[in-house]
């Protein structure tokens, strides 16, 4: 057996390599440079953790994320590497015996911060130790571009010149084009092989949910589909943050809100809580999320739309790192059309930028209210060509009805005309209801053509009509704030009968409950086993003070639980069970099996 798969065996207990792992592993102890841009959860840690235990000496790893060096350490401990970490949390006595450990030669892998790195006296350190490699994790934190860059991150190319012939590995799940030529230049990496894996993310599925009381179809999503499971609810504000959080926790739910408002202390406790606990639900603005490493967030949902295709990519991908199902939810509505143009249309930026950020908006909203497969779109839109259709997203499980809306159009088109394009939704519709309300009076409406034409559809029908007329560029939202509705250049065909228009159907409530709950749960069910191997994974991780997957991934239990084994042979062949933590934890779970055995 090749050294690299044997360590994969034994140390981490998987049976095979994933993906282009193999490629990437053979390539790195051969010797060469690698940069791998693969998704999160794509296993990009055994690309760099194999080839640093294969090779002789230490792997070094840098990371930006000195929160998370320490769990990670931990799960490489826990796996019987030699792993430690070098960043600013160590006092200056535990930094200097781990320097005396690198210099004995008595480490797999260190990871360190890049400002540590940097120092005269720390690449001194490195010129005496041998070094098996260099892994640049992170790696788009060098591009100027992006959101994440670290000053540090750029003088990484003296790597290269100090250290000619130690093989360099950079990796990152940020894909696009002008970040991946700026790592490859900064770093230079322009003799490194590429490793370009899909970004598709097949665990995570996709859904998209029109709303009409946000909060109340969270909730029944959760309970319908996450009970006792960790998640994040994104939302766009400090303060709904606030209210949903507290909400949810009057409901029962393990909810805790996260936001750059709060003091440092209260966001390290509650971030802290999520990663250790189980079942907790984080409430948060976008602030959060950036080196959560936690593998099994089994949901994450937007109350809110997020800014772009990239933002919804990037905070959906924070699901299911662990490879298990996990959902991607979002609730979007009229309201969240018209902020957004609103805001878009309304700031201060520049028109080049207003532009840009206007076809970034139309890119998403178009998603939402595609009737294709969400996840083909989604891969489009990073130029992956995805073929066919998924089954694992909203429109594929539930195929999405269309009307054709023309008639209706038109009508909601007229209306807005002809009450001098500057009135919101809500007036619009009691015109074309015929409402006599106190609005209609002032303005004399009841006088115009429109009013009461719109009787065949409901209030909700019509908000969806405004919705996807919004969402598609056939009206816009004025400028002044109040949200009144304009025509666009696009609206005329339509209006004159020269173009038709089709619309989604709404969904109708009940029949969406029904639906709800007969869809799996992420989770392998709920029963007493499941509950017990879950409960002796906790009570490990308390005793260790480490977060319950670093004894064993949701993975591994799940496989535990569906493969029943009664042995430590038998164990040994679950997915994650290494020869060190079989000799650690086996028993005390076997214990679990075999007692619950019948159940
Ligand atoms: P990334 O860093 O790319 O987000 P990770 O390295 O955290 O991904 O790996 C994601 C998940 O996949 C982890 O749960 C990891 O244990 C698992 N994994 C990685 N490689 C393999 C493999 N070859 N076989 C089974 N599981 C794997
Ligand atoms: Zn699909």
């Amino acid at each position: 057996m090749p050294p690299a798969l044997q360590i994969l065996r034994s140390v981490f207990g998987y049976d095979a390599f994933r993906g282009q792992q193999q490629a990437i592993v053979e390539h790195l102890v051969g010797g060469g440079d690698a940069l791998v841009l693969m998704p999160t959860g794509g296993g990009k840690s055994i690309c760099y953790q194999v080839p640093a235990i294969v090779r002789k000496g230490v792997g070094i790893v840098i990371s930006p994320l000195i929160a998370l060096m320490q769990d990670q350490v931990d799960a490489l401990k826990q796996a019987g590497v030699k792993a430690e970490f070098l960043n600013s949390s160590l006092s200056g006595r535990e930094a200097f015996a781990v320097e005396g450990r690198l210099e004995r030669g008595e480490l797999d892998l260190l990871y360190v911060a890049p400002e540590r790195l940097m120092t005269p006296r720390f690449l001194e350190l490195l010129e005496r130790a041998e070094i098996a490699l260099f892994a640049i994790d992170e790696a788009h934190c060098v591009s100027q571009w992006g959101h994440d860059f670290r000053p540090e991150y750029v003088q990484l190319s003296i790597l290269h010149e100090r250290f000619p012939q130690i093989p360099r590995i950079a990796l990152t799940a940020t894909a696009d084009a002008p970040t991946r030529r700026e790592i490859v230049e900064r770093l230079g990496l322009t003799g490194a092989q590429q490793f370009v894996a899909s970004f598709d993310r097949p665990n995570i599925r996709y859904r998209v949910t029109y709303k009409n009381n946000g909060r109340e179809q969270l909730l029944a999503f959760l309970e319908a589909e996450h009970r006792g499971d960790s998640g994040i609810v994104y939302c766009l504000s400090r303060k709904k943050v606030e209210e949903t959080a507290q909400w949810l926790a009057n409901k029962g739910w393990k909810a805790l809100p996260y936001h750059a408002g709060l003091n440092a202390e209260t966001r390290r406790q509650h971030q802290q809580l999520f990663l250790r606990e189980e079942g907790v639900v984080m409430v948060a603005t976008i602030a959060f999320g950036m080196g959560i490493d936690k593998p099994d967030v089994r949901f994450v949902a937007h109350l809110d739309l997020p800014k772009s295709m990239e933002g919804y990519y990037q905070e959906t991908g924070r699901a299911g790192r662990d490879g298990m199902p996990a959902d991607a939810w979002l609730a979007y509505g009229l309201g969240d059309v018209i902020t957004l143009r609103q805001m878009v249309e309304g700031g201060e930026a520049s028109e080049e930028r207003k532009l840009l950020e206007k076809r970034k908006l139309d890119a998403l909203l178009g998603y939402c209210e595609s009737v294709a497969c969400r996840r083909g779109l989604l891969l489009a839109y990073f130029g992956e060509n995805y073929q066919g259709a998924c089954g694992n997203c909203d429109n594929c499980l539930d195929p999405p009805q269309t009307w054709d809306g023309t008639e209706a159009a038109r009508m909601a088109l007229s209306c807005a005309y002809r009450t001098g394009q500057r009135f919101g939704v809500a007036h619009l519709i009691d015109v074309l209801l015929g409402k006599q309300t106190p609005k209609v009076a002032q303005f004399g409406h009841e006088k115009t053509s429109t009013f009461g034409i719109g009787q065949a559809h409901t209030v909700a029908q019509w908000q969806g009509i405004f919705r996807q007329l919004v969402a598609a560029g056939y009206l816009e939202v004025d400028m002044e704030g109040f949200g009144g509705l304009r025509l666009t250049a696009a609206s005329r065909p339509l209006l004159r009968g020269e173009s038709t228009i089709a619309f989604r159907k709404e969904p109708e409530r009940t029949r969406k409950k029904e639906k709800r709950k007969t869809r799996s749960s992420a989770s392998p069910g709920h029963d007493a086993l499941w509950q017990a191997l879950r409960e002796k994974r906790m009570e490990l991780a308390k005793e260790q003070g480490v977060p319950p997957y670093v004894i064993f991934h949701d993975s591994t239990l799940s496989e535990m639980h569906a493969q029943r084994p009664q042995t430590l042979a038998e164990l040994a062949h679950i997915s994650g069970v290494g020869e060190r933590k079989l000799e650690r934890y086996g028993p005390a779970f076997l214990k679990v099996l075999t007692e619950m055995n019948g159940y």
